[in-house]
């Protein structure tokens, strides 16, 4: 019997709003269209059966197909992008589409997902696209599969093969699920549970092997929370010749074997969630194991062992005032931290603190548009709407200010730890293209550009660092210029909404919460 064939259509959506933090300038500045690529839709198109024709896009970085006919569409979804989502589900829907949203956003916001989709799945889509698959075909799908977790000792090679890999600087891998921790504002332990489920090493590597490219970014959200798997992780890692960049808790910078295990394993860059500088945010997060006094330590622990730290921090915890903000930037500026992942303590649902501002009637301002850490999504305590607004932005335009990246170039490269030079595949003209960028970026634009560049081929050829280290510093830097620019033409609107609901702090003499 011939099995009927069907177009299947896998989407991201795009968000309005985005976050600095995903460096998409910073890949067009390296003739990319993004860092990373959402890991989800190869992952699910891995598991779609051999007779769907698929068609996977981003709409952050390509054109959706909109005039083309698809029997099902299958959308990732996150809090912020699920108006997006909806629009898009609508419009697939109006020519006969089936329409199933998966990821975060359908999870916690089913009753909205429901309202535009035949079908949502909750948690890890792999435990239910299969049955999902089945009911289709059958012209019957359920309105609601729920997931359970996946064991994930392996799992399916990602269908890159569908993907304009060309257009993207680094792609993910996952090695594992689960957080042991439970931060009040995070949905990750909620979602993947409090239990570890690592993926057998040699299933990992396999998968490092068949990828186009050599540069990974793991998007685990603590890759190292398994000390011996992340030994053995290691060992393997190193015989590869990769560069990768990773996400672990601040406990990493204390183990210098596993710093140095990491270093000569490829890695060059370590996102921190360092979260706050006030000990008692850190409480009211839920945030225990991590220790204020040990920052500094940390910072330089890994900047020791040439590795980048992106540290993150929330501002809007209960004990906040606006001038957390500063006192981040300051730090920052004094460590040499060069990657600043600075928010506003957003409130995504499926969260503690989601349920929390909820019970209290603090959830003003939670549109979708708005949860994605650079704007306010909730009643704060201490500081309206508007003022967490502006002193966010204020912080982070001094930040990434040409005032300040000399001080943060001397500071960082001082330890003489960034000598190494990155593997991989760098054709002559991309080479040409970047030395011609930089030329136009830092020569023509300023004196103070200009000298910051003098300054840092000088300390390379004096062997301080690496070429490639100079280059990606002040590519990097000239990407959080731009995002600053494209910044000052969307925030005078968003402003504006807010401003127009902003309840201001919380009158504690009516609500204590
Ligand atoms: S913020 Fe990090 S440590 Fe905390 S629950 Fe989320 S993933 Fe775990």
């Amino acid at each position: 019997m011939l099995t009927r064939t069907y177009r299947l259509l896998l989407l991201n959506p795009k968000v309005r709003y985005p976050h600095y933090v995903n460096q998409t300038e910073l890949a067009n500045l390296l003739g990319k269209k993004s860092i990373s690529y959402p890991l989800s839709l190869p992952l699910i198109a891995a598991l779609t059966p051999a007779h769907y024709l698929i068609t996977i896009k981003n709409e952050e970085i390509e054109q959706v197909p909109f005039k083309q006919q698809f029997d099902l569409v299958g959308i990732t979804t996150t809090a912020t992008s699920m108006k997006r989502a909806c629009e898009i589900a609508d419009y697939f829907h109006s020519r006969g589409s089936i329409i199933i949203m998966g990821g975060t956003g359908a999870s916690y916001m089913q009753e909205q997902a429901l309202a535009h989709a035949d079908s949502i799945i909750t948690g890890e889509a792999e435990g239910a696209w299969k049955d999902f698959i089945t009911d289709f075909e059958r012209g019957k799908p359920k309105k609601i599969y729920r997931s359970s977790q996946v064991e994930y000792r392996t799992s399916p090679l990602p269908r890159w093969d569908l993907v304009s890999t060309d257009l993207i600087n680094s792609l993910p891998v996952q090695i594992s699920r689960g957080c042991p921790f439970r931060c009040e504002f995070c949905v990750v332990s909620e979602l993947f549970g409090n239990k570890m489920r690592m993926r057998d090493i040699d299933d990992v590597i396999s998968e490092i092997k068949s990828l186009p490219v050599d540069r990974i970014f793991f998007v685990d959200d603590n890759l190292t929370v398994n000390r011996a798997y992340a030994g053995r992780l290691m060992a393997e890692l190193k015989k590869l010749s990769i560069n990768w960049t990773c996400q672990c808790d601040v406990r990493v910078a204390s183990d210098k074997e596993l710093l140095a295990a990491m270093a000569d394993a490829g890695c060059f860059s370590i996102l921190v969630g360092m979260e706050s500088l006030n000990p008692q945010s850190l409480k009211d997060a839920g945030k225990y194991h991590n220790t204020v006094e040990r920052y500094r330590n940390a910072v330089e622990n890994i900047h020791n062992h040439g590795m980048h730290l992106f540290a993150s921090f929330i501002v809007g915890f209960d004990s906040d005032t606006e001038s957390e903000f500063e006192r981040i930037r300051l730090f920052a500026l004094d460590a040499g931290i060069a990657y600043l992942s600075l928010n506003i303590l957003t409130v995504v649902p499926g969260t503690i603190l989601y349920e929390r501002m909820k019970k209290h009637d603090r959830l003003q301002n939670n549109i979708p548009d708005f949860i994605n850490g650079i704007f306010p999504s909730m009643r704060y305590k201490l500081v309206s709407q508007t003022g967490m607004l502006d002193a966010f932005f204020s912080a982070l335009r001094r930040m990434y200010h040409i005032d300040s990246f000399a001080q943060i170039a001397e500071k960082l490269f001082s330890c003489g730890s960034f000598t190494r030079i990155r593997s991989g595949r760098v054709g002559f003209f991309i080479k040409l293209k970047i030395s011609l960028l930089l030329v136009y970026r830092y020569i023509f634009k300023s004196a103070k550009h200009r000298m910051l560049m003098i300054r840092l081929f000088s300390m390379a050829g004096r062997g301080i660092l690496s070429y490639d280290e100079a280059v990606i510093f002040l590519l990097s830097m000239a990407g959080f210029e731009d995002y600053l620019q494209k910044a000052g033409k969307f925030i005078p609107e968003a402003r504006k909404v807010i401003a127009a609901a902003d309840p201001g702090p919380l009158d504690l003499r009516k609500n204590p919460y």
